[in-house]
């Protein structure tokens, strides 16, 4: 008989350093990067990651270019919603699923992890 691993929920708060926020949310490149980097590896963000790409409406439904005015706004409700689990509005979820920068930012990892865990999924998670 072996024991169950416990749950692995531990997710850290506010983990995400202050200056990549900030640079992210001022739409730096570098800083886009090392945050894709982040949720791509990041225990913690994989959970909200894995919501996030449920929450997108198949790409059919996503009608003109977003307007990049709201992406500022817009990126700092996703990294609420990753960090301290706030909700995510509908005009946020619209803005990611049709602007090319905040989708690549964030919907990218997304699908990354997805895609992993489907994999961990049918090798029976090593
Ligand atoms: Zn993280
Ligand atoms: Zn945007």
């Amino acid at each position: 008989m072996t024991a169950q691993p416990p749950e692995r929920n531990i997710r850290p708060v506010w983990h995400l350093p202050d200056e990549l926020r900030v640079a992210v949310l001022a739409s730096e490149e570098v800083a886009e990067r090392r945050l894709q980097g982040h949720l791509m590896s990041c225990e913690g963000c994989r959970r909200p990651l894995l919501a996030l790409a449920e929450l997108m409406p198949p790409p059919s439904l996503a009608q003109g270019p977003a307007d990049p005015a709201d992406c500022p706004s817009v990126r700092h409700s996703v990294i609420l919603y990753i960090e301290e689990g706030r909700s995510l509005s509908s005009e946020t979820i619209d803005h990611l699923s049709r602007c090319e920068d905040c989708g690549d930012l964030f919907l990218e990892p997304a699908i990354s992890v997805t895609r992993t865990d489907r994999e961990e999924e049918t090798t029976g998670g090593l």
